[in-house]
Parts: structure tokens; C-alpha cells; sequence
């Protein structure tokens, strides 16, 4: 069993921990059929890829019974700011329950996330702020336990989140839950490689979200477009125009690969040089077909600081 690439720990109170967490896309996302037994949840099979764009979730000690605390920063939380008594179904929160009962631990925790990754956007971000505080809990309550452990924990919580304790390259089947992780240089990242997917990596980002839910059952409608490895990309196009015109827009300028993330509305453009790169975020700013453009690189892991 492999453990986590957590700092030591050593013999001092850990007081404080902060993890960055960051976004996934699918590079490919097959679905299948639907199944009554998992709450309608679709089959899937997909290569996960960890992106750059980072979600910190710190977790500091709180004084026994004083129970927990969230607080949210950051430009761009969408939905989620104005979400302060909804507080419980923070995926984040959500996270520290189940920790707390799987560890026998009292959920006497300040949370607080500096929130980038963009919200409702097929990026995983919810599952990121999940991911970070299992993680960050799993060196504050000096638990050091396995990966395999924290995973069981995660999938509880919803099918991207195994994955989003790892990052890098993942095989997901099952409802996605279901992690096999891929050689940064094996063959199926190889291959991938090879069509495109690699280089500098542009995230067209929007205010607007799109549902999941009402993602797959658009999906359910009108299915999956002629030879896209995203299933959803067609369903969340016709649901966000703005996305299929940002994918023309970037394939036109360059870009090696350009597709929706996941369910969307997002759109990830690869790009193989810098002059292509700055090209396509012209176009995209030309044309108004993003709201935020995003630079970063691919595959991201996280990262545990102690800070306290
Ligand atoms: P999915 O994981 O369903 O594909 P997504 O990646 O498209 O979702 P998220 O950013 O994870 O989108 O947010 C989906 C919804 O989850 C948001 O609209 C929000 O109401 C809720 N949510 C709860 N906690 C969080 C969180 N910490 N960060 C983002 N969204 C959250």
C-alpha cells in the first residue's frame, strides 16, 4: 500500500494544515448505460487529468466542543457565497463529517478555503475542496493513514473525489469512483499524448454553471456527439453555446485539442507552442466567447504544508 507525500510529522502538535488542491478534467469521458442500483448514476469510463488551477483548504484546531467553522474566499465563488446557511452541504464540510466518524475524531475544525478553481464548471472543484480536507485532516489528527483508506472515505462523498486525493493521470470506471492510476509515461498517457493532449494548457472559464444532473439528462435526450471523447460535450453545448464557439475559436487558433471539461460549461484548450497559446487567448478574448481565461499546465498533484 503506498501512504501520502505528507511532510513529517515529528513530535510537536500539528496545529494547522494546508492543502493545495487542484481542478480535474477528463480526457476522455465515455458514458455508458445508467443503473437503478446507483441512484441513476451513468457507467463511466474515463482518463482523468489533474489540472494546475489549485483550491487551498486549510484546517486548524479548534477548542474541544466549540464544533466546526467555514469560511470562503476568493473573486470568483459563484453560487457558493451567497450559499452561508447551506453551509453543512459544503462539499468541504461534508469531508470533515465523514472524517470525523470514520476516525472517531470531533469535527472541532475552522475550515477555511481560498477558492480559484472556477464553480459548477465540470472542474471538480467541490471534490478538490473534499480531496484537500481529507487530506489536511489526515496529518492534523496525526492519522497517517493509506491512500486506499482516505479513498474509501472519499468515495462516499461522490465519484470524482478518490481521484482528486491523488491528481496526476487516473483510469476511472465504475460511476468514475473506481481509480486506477496511469504512468505519467506509460501507454495510455503516451497515446494521448500523442494526439494532442499536452502543452500548455488554457482553461476558458464562465460565471454561468451547468447542473450535472441536467447535463446527463440532456445526454439522456440527444446523446453523444460523432467522434467527441467527451460524451457530455454535445449535451453541454447545446444547454451553453459559448462553449462549442470557444472550442472552434481555439482549434482555429492553434490549439492541438479543445473540449468541454467534463460536464461543463468550461472549456480546456491544449496548445502546443507559446506564440499558439497567446493566439488562441486572443481569440477567445476577441470574440467575448469566455468569461476568464485561466494559463496553467497538466498533470497536478496536491501538496500538504504544515503551517502551524
Ligand atoms: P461535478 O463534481 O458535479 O461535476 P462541478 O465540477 O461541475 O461538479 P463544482 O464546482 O464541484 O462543480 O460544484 C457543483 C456544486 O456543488 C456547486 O454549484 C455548489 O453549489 C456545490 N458545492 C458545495 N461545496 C462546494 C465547494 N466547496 N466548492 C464548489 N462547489 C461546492
Amino acid at each position: 500500500m503506498s501512504t501520502i507525500d505528507s511532510p513529517a510529522i515529528g513530535t510537536a502538535t500539528i496545529n494547522a494544515v494546508s492543502v493545495d488542491c487542484p481542478a480535474k478534467t477528463n480526457l476522455t469521458l465515455h458514458v455508458g448505460p445508467s443503473h437503478a442500483e446507483w441512484g441513476g448514476r451513468h457507467e463511466l469510463d474515463t482518463i482523468y487529468c489533474a489540472v494546475g488551477v489549485y483550491d487551498t483548504v486549510t484546517a486548524t484546531r479548534k477548542a474541544p466542543g466549540s464544533g466546526f467553522s467555514l469560511n470562503l474566499e476568493g473573486a470568483y465563488l459563484g453560487d457558493l457565497a451567497s450559499s452561508g446557511s447551506d453551509m453543512r452541504r459544503n462539499h468541504a464540510v461534508l469531508a470533515l463529517f465523514a472524517m470525523a466518524e470514520a476516525s472517531g475524531h470531533e469535527p472541532d475544525v475552522a475550515l477555511n478555503i481560498d477558492k480559484r478553481i472556477p464553480v459548477g464548471a465540470g472542474m471538480a472543484g467541490g471534490s478538490a475542496d473534499a480531496a484537500a480536507t481529507i487530506l489536511a485532516l489526515n496529518t492534523l489528527w496525526d492519522l497517517d493513514w493509506p491512500i486506499e483508506r482516505l479513498q474509501e472515505v472519499a468515495a462516499t462523498l461522490g465519484a470524482d473525489m478518490p481521484f482528486c486525493l491523488t491528481g496526476g493521470y487516473a483510469r476511472g470506471t465504475g460511476f468514475g469512483e473506481r481509480i486506477e492510476q496511469l504512468d505519467d509515461d506509460g501507454d495510455i498517457v503516451r497515446d494521448l499524448t500523442e494526439r494532442g493532449f499536452t502543452g500548455h494548457l488554457l482553461v476558458g472559464a464562465y460565471r454561468a454553471e451547468l447542473r450535472t444532473p441536467e447535463v446527463y439528462a440532456t445526454f439522456d435526450q440527444i446523446g453523444a456527439g460523432d467522434g467527441d471523447e467527451n460524451h457530455l460535450q454535445k449535451a453541454a453545448v447545446s444547454l451553453h453555446p459559448r462553449s462549442g464557439q470557444a472550442i472552434e475559436e481555439a482549434l482555429r487558433a492553434g490549439a492541438s485539442q479543445a473540449f468541454v471539461s467534463g460536464s461543463g460549461p468550461s472549456v480546456i484548450a491544449f496548445v502546443p507552442t507559446e506564440d499558439a497559446a497567446d493566439a488562441v487567448q486572443r481569440a477567445w478574448q476577441d470574440s467575448r466567447c469566455v468569461d476568464r481565461i485561466i494559463a496553467t499546465n497538466a498533470p497536478a498533484r496536491p501538496i500538504v504544508h504544515i503551517t502551524a
